[in-house]
């Protein structure tokens, strides 16, 4: 599976190791010294020994020491292990998760394009869509995600890119990503995920037909909410489409964050294990209290697309939607009556975090006004971590005790 990269450096023996060992050796090739660990490289710029390693520096696409922006040392081995479990070519790091999804969008698309994307996404994705890229010259078509004839319908001769991501906030949605692969890799239409919610460990997109997932890697790759950083994994091709735009835009991770995400991604498959684990069970306890309205969460068999969920995804990740039965009083008073569950947004870290969405809003709007934008006042959104099953419904059935 392993392809030369672009920069010339020293592909992997071919292997085919599991998840949990590609994360500890899949960058093993790329060991310049005798450390264990490789060093972080902190240096904006680095040293020609003559004119003619100077020219080749400069002109190597993706050079790992050349140029800060250009590439690190360190992102080579964080690329390595992510092309290897995203089971693509290549992989390109970047600042954040948004740099990864503008960068990657941008250097696709160009005026009088039409692109497809889903009526939900990411907040700042669902931006990119509905606000900047039209302000380009690109139209763009959103569709409900869980109704695959929407994406045929909404094909035209001139569209370039359909983006996807599944599963999605705020009910934990699902697109089908074997029917939009097929849809638009006939057609010539590059496909673009966010595998974010899911990791490669759960869901691969690329075996599925999808040609480029995008991430951010600020949640669990990194795993411990300290770092914020972006990953594009895609064939050779595509990234040396993708990569000039990155050094223009310039969405840079730092020598200190690249080397924080090697060290996250070392335990990745096994925080997910746990966090897949613990999320199913908190989100069947869920369903089991009177005190609960509603559970949203792809593992559960009440889920509306359980059947999708069981065909292309293996574990379905750490974040669960439910709503409180009660108003955005009883809510409020349930999310700060938790002791372990922290009040604060992102997910798939170690610590479980839960959002209360509609007090983000609170001192703006009123309840029935957040009623008409489709915040509900009792939705809360939980990323369940790596804590002990047992402590972590304690804290759950004390707060929900607090509002009975
Ligand atoms: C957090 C997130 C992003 C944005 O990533 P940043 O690292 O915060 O820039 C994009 N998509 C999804 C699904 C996310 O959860």
């Amino acid at each position: 599976m392993k392809v030369a990269d672009s920069a010339g450096l020293p592909s992997n023996e071919p292997f085919n190791w599991h998840d949990e060992t590609t994360v500890l050796h899949g960058d093993a090739a790329l060991n310049a010294d005798a450390s264990v660990v490789p060093p972080i490289h902190y240096s904006a710029t680095y040293r020609a020994r003559s004119a003619a390693e100077f020219a080749d520096m400069a002109n190597t696409p993706r050079h790992p020491g050349f140029y800060n922006r250009y590439g690190n040392p360190v992102h080579k081995h964080v690329e390595a292990i992510l092309a290897e479990l995203e089971q693509t070519e290549t992989a390109l790091l970047m600042g954040s998760g948004m740099g990864a999804i503008s960068t990657t969008i941008l250097s696709l698309v160009e005026r009088g394009d039409h692109v497809i994307a889903q009526q939900r996404h990411y907040m700042s994705t669902s931006k990119l869509f509905e606000e900047v890229l039209p302000r380009f010259g690109v139209t763009c078509t959103l569709v409900d995600q869980t109704d695959n004839e929407a994406f045929a319908a909404a094909i035209r001769s001139e569209t370039r890119l359909i983006m996807v991501e599944t599963p999605v906030n705020p009910t934990l949605s699902l697109t089908d990503l074997k029917a939009v692969a097929d849809l638009a890799r006939p057609r010539g239409i590059i496909t673009v995920a966010d595998n974010t919610f899911a990791s490669p460990l759960n869901q691969r997109p690329h075996e599925l037909g999808i040609d480029i997932v995008v991430h951010s890697a600020t949640k669990y790759f990194g795993g411990h909410h300290d770092l914020m950083a972006g990953a594009v994994c895609c064939s050779q091709a595509l990234a040396e489409r993708i990569w000039p735009m990155h050094v223009t835009l310039g969405s840079v991770l730092s020598p200190m964050d690249a080397w924080l995400l090697l060290r996250g991604l070392r335990t990745l498959p096994l925080r997910m294990e746990r966090i897949n684990a613990n999320a199913q069970a908190v989100a069947e306890w869920l369903e089991t209290q009177p005190a609960i309205d509603r559970v949203f969460y792809p593992g559960l068999p009440s889920h509306s697309q359980h059947n999708l969920a069981r065909r292309q995804m293996k574990g379905y990740g750490a974040v669960i939607a439910f709503s409180i039965k009660g108003g955005f009083e009883a809510t409020s008073q349930f999310v700060s009556s938790l002791k372990l569950a922290t009040h604060a947004v992102s997910l798939g870290g170690v610590e479980t975090l839960i959002v209360h969405t509609a007090a983000m809003w609170a001192g703006t709007m009123t309840e029935a006004q957040m009623q008409s934008a489709g915040i509900e006042p009792n939705f809360v959104r939980m990323s369940v971590g790596v804590e002990h099953i047992d402590d972590l419904k304690a804290d759950l059935a004390t707060a929900l005790a607090a509002i009975a």
